[in-house]
């Protein structure tokens, strides 16, 4: 067994054999055998340091709000990213990625600065949204990021990358792809506006999710991306039951498992959430084995009933949905 403090003579609290379903909002998941938190970029680096010396993985936690852990937990070095500064210049925020993204949406409506009105209310930390590309209404946070500095885990440097170097693609990004690259900060470019009318925006999104409800507990949020659809028939149904057009052919991953009937569809403490179809939730005493069940047999319902693919948007450690 690797002893955490022969390794490291910094200040780094390493914790051991740590439950890390209390740090994530599916409330799921074993021990890491490692959690270290990282409040600065210099923790972050020692804490990379220290999972090099004891031979073991890494894995990021940012605020657990799309991540689905496996019963057994990580045999790894865990790090929450907890470095949380901002500062504004201007039109020009820059920000740490563990900073809470709609505390970021709060402050910039009392700076009178306008470009993330329409992702209030999604919980998670800055980092982990550049890193998914996090979005709603028609606005991701990758439309206001101007760069993006990472610490890239083979050399524990940083390197700042321009956001055409970030690939940004829906829920989608180049630091999902290549998990070399810890998001440590990003600096966002916003428009100067009347704090009344910004703030009047983020009231209008807030309003929006809790009518539909997204606050939902013990949940990772959509479960599945929306996936593009080539079938003119679902897709001619679905405009008609919701009286408007889809978005570059995307059908709501939620109205295609209402459609297959698979609303409360349950397996051991894992269901399908009744207000919200794309929604699976932790009722209490769901396990993540109980989730990944749940979660194979909507793609395969779904496939069958509709011939339509869904693919995971909710990020899997040490398990495969
Ligand atoms: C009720 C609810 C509603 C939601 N609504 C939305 C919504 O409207 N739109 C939307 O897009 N999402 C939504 N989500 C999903 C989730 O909030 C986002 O995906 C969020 O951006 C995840 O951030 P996080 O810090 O919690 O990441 P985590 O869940 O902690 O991590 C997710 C993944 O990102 C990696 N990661 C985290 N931080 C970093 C980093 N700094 N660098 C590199 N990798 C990192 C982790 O290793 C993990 O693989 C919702 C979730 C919930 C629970």
């Amino acid at each position: 067994m690797p002893n955490a403090n022969r390794h490291t003579d910094s200040r780094l609290n390493i914790e051991e054999n740590v439950p890390l379903a209390p740090f994530t909002t599916l409330r799921i998941g074993g021990p890491a055998r490692f959690l270290i938190g990282a409040r600065t970029l210099r923790e972050l680096q020692e804490a990379l340091r220290f999972a090099q010396q004891v031979h073991l993985p890494f894995c990021i936690l940012g605020g657990g709000s799309n991540l689905l852990v496996s019963d057994e937990g990580f045999p790894g070095v865990a790090i929450r990213l907890l470095m949380n500064r901002v500062t504004r210049s201007g039109g020009m925020v820059q920000v740490q990625s563990g900073f809470d993204l709609t505390a970021l949406v709060h402050r910039t409506v009392a700076w009178g600065l306008s470009g993330l009105e329409s992702l209030a209310g999604i919980p998670g930390t800055v980092g982990g949204a550049v890193r998914g590309n996090a979005g709603a209404y028609g606005g991701s946070i990758g439309d206001a990021v101007a760069t993006v500095s990472v610490v890239d885990t083979a050399t524990l440097k940083t390197v700042t990358l321009r956001r055409d170097e970030c690939t940004f693609g829906y829920r989608a990004s180049r630091f999902k792809g290549d998990t070399r690259l810890i998001v440590v900060g990003t600096l966002l470019a916003l428009t100067p506006g009347d704090p009344e009318e910004i703030g009047a925006k983020v009231a209008q999104t807030l309003a929006k999710r809790e009518a539909k409800q997204l606050s939902c507990d013990q949940s990772a949020g959509s479960f599945f991306m929306n996936p593009i659809v080539d079938d003119a028939e679902l897709i001619s149904q679905f405009e008609e039951d919701q009286g408007g057009r889809c978005r570059e052919c995307r059908i709501p991953a939620g109205w295609l498992i209402d459609r297959a009937g698979l609303r409360d569809l349950r397996v051991g403490g894992a269901a399908v959430s009744h207000r919200h179809a794309n929604y699976l939730v932790n009722t209490g005493s769901a396990t993540a084995a109980d989730m990944v069940q749940l979660a194979r047999l909507v793609r395969k319902e779904v496939q069958v009933k509709l011939g339509v693919v869904l693919k995971e948007e909710v990020s899997p450690l040490g398990v495969v949905i």
